[in-house]
Parts: C-alpha cells; sequence; structure tokens
C-alpha cells in the first residue's frame, strides 16, 4: 500500500433545514481511486467546484468518507486513535497565507507546530532553521510576516508544515492568491521538497503549467478521475482538457493547433523549449 490509499471514496455534503430535515445532497466525491507511492510527486487538477478540496481535505481527516475508506501511511482516517499521527504524517498547506501564519516573526511561526507537538527546544531551532532553508526563507527568518510578499508568505507556511517533519505534504491551490513571481517561487520550492528532502507532494491546481514536473497527474471533473497520467499524456489530449474547462497552456496549444494545421508537431508539448526544438525540427525536415 501506498502512503496514500483511497478506495472507492464517495461524500456527500448534506444540507439540512433548521428542523433537521434534508433539503438537499451535493455528491462533492463520486467514487474516487487512488495510490500514491512514497516520494512521489502527483498534481490534482481540476476546474472551480470539481471536488478537488473535499478530496485534499479527506487526506488529512478533515472530512471522513460517506463510503468507502482513505489510508494514510496505513491509517484509517475514520480511526479516531490516529487522527493526530495522521495530521502529522499529512500536513496541509492551503490557498491564502495570511489565514496561516499567526507567528509576529517568522521563525517563531514556523516553530509552533513542532512546538505543539512536543518536540524538544533545541531540536524545534533546528527544524525551523532547515526547513526556512528548505524554502529559500531562511535569511528572512527574524522578519515580521507582514512585511513579506504573498509568495514569501505562503513559503513560509510551508516551512511551518515541513518542520513538523511530515512524510507527505498537500497543497490545496496554494499559488491561486499570488503574483506570477510568488506563483514560480513556490512552485519552485514545491519541487526542491520533492527532490531534495523526498517529502510526498500532492499538489492541487488549476493552472496546467503548475503540473508539469509531476510523476502523475489527475484530472478531476464532477466528483470523478476524468484523466490521469503523466504530465505529457495528459498535455496530448488537448480537446479533452477543453472540454473539461482547463486553460491548456499556450505552449502546448499552439503546437496542437500546428499539428492540426498539417506541420508534425508532436503531442504533448510541456515548455517552450520544448515547442523551439519540435518545430527547429519540423523546419529543417521541410527544407
Ligand atoms: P474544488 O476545490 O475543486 O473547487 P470543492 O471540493 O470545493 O471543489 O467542491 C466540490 C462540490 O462540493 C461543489 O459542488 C461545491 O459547491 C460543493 N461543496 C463544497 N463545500 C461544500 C460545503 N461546505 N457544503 C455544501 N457543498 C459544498
Ligand atoms: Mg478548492
Amino acid at each position: 500500500m501506498g502512503i496514500i490509499k483511497v478506495k472507492d471514496l464517495i461524500f456527500e455534503y448534506i444540507r439540512r433545514d433548521e428542523e433537521g430535515n434534508v433539503e438537499g445532497i451535493t455528491t462533492a466525491i463520486d467514487d474516487i481511486n487512488l495510490d500514491i507511492e512514497q516520494g512521489d510527486f502527483v498534481s490534482v487538477l481540476g476546474h472551480n467546484g470539481s471536488g478537488k478540496s473535499t478530496l485534499a481535505k479527506h487526506l488529512n481527516a478533515i472530512l471522513y468518507p460517506t463510503e468507502g475508506t482513505v489510508w494514510v501511511d496505513g491509517k484509517d482516517t475514520q480511526n479516531n486513535e490516529y487522527i493526530w499521527d495522521i495530521r502529522q504524517t499529512a500536513g496541509m498547506v492551503f490557498q491564502n497565507p495570511d489565514n496561516q501564519i499567526i507567528g509576529q516573526v517568522v521563525e517563531e511561526d514556523v516553530g509552533f507546530g513542532p512546538e505543539n507537538m512536543g518536540v524538544l527546544t533545541k531540536e524545534i531551532w533546528e527544524r525551523v532553521d532547515e526547513s526556512l532553508k528548505a524554502v529559500g526563507m531562511y535569511e528572512f527568518r527574524k522578519y515580521s510576516p507582514n512585511k513579506l510578499s504573498g509568495g514569501q508568505k505562503q513559503r513560509v507556511s510551508i516551512a511551518g508544515v515541513i518542520a513538523m517533519h511530515p512524510k507527505c505534504i498537500i497543497l490545496d491551490e496554494p499559488t491561486a492568491m499570488l503574483d506570477p513571481k510568488g506563483r514560480r517561487e513556490v512552485i519552485r520550492a514545491v519541487r526542491a521538497l520533492n527532490d531534495v528532502e523526498h517529502i510526498t507532494v500532492i499538489l492541487i491546481t488549476h493552472y496546467m503549467d503548475e503540473v508539469i514536473y509531476s510523476d502523475k497527474v489527475y484530472v478531476m471533473d464532477k466528483g470523478k478521475i476524468a484523466l490521469h497520467g503523466t504530465p505529457r499524456e495528459i498535455f496530448s489530449k488537448v480537446e479533452r482538457l477543453k472540454e473539461l474547462r482547463l486553460d491548456v497552456p499556450q505552449v502546448t496549444l499552439l503546437a496542437h493547433e500546428l499539428k492540426e494545421a498539417g506541420i508534425p508537431m508532436p503531442d504533448g508539448i510541456l515548455t517552450k523549449e520544448e515547442f523551439a526544438a519540435a518545430f527547429d525540427e519540423c523546419v529543417n525536415r521541410a527544407i
């Protein structure tokens, strides 16, 4: 079993009136299966309302299945005994960094998690330093979080989670509120956590260009997994992605349109560099 396993998961939000009668049911997760290996970098894509946050909250025992089972590091999230273990194993980072930072000073904020876990003071400081270094924020350790940009704050939130030494980190649209520079900084930090620290990463996003570094991509639609595969497999399905209301990156779209127009460009172009190389090859073949 992988670090995270989701079997036949169904989740319904139930709305009730004042008397407790059921007014309506939204099936936010509609039969999902996942098996994520330790060390994987997995992305979950999907337009608004497709069920991404509801899924994320199941991986951290914030929500529990209506039907089916979720295991984190082999532990069933419905077993109350494991709740703190599970929350420590699978740390969560949310969209808005302002709601996640509570300390007056960066290093103090990052230390809260391990302090609450009862880690010894000397080790707390070691963890704070190493976590801030891992996200490239060590030089800001004495700053007030108010003085930081959105991308910097979000990296401090990530440091706060990794100071608890999770095996897995789940980021629910961590870049949604950031400018392009902040987005790049956060994605770079997330990649380093996976490459260097070997932390399992589950990145939830609706920006397609953020998923190109992942090992696997799952695309959600109406509470189901509509597509899954490597980034290249996913990016090859331009028409399907448009149906799923995702914004296909410009280079991928351009390559696809050239191909439709009869220029033999390969499918699943992910980056500008790949586009340039493939286009050069087409030109060379033509002359
Ligand atoms: P995403 O994160 O992909 O935008 P969500 O998981 O937030 O999707 O939402 C999935 C579906 O569940 C949507 O139809 C949404 O309206 C509904 N939903 C989300 N949260 C609640 C809630 N607290 N109560 C009722 N319905 C909800
Ligand atoms: Mg969401």
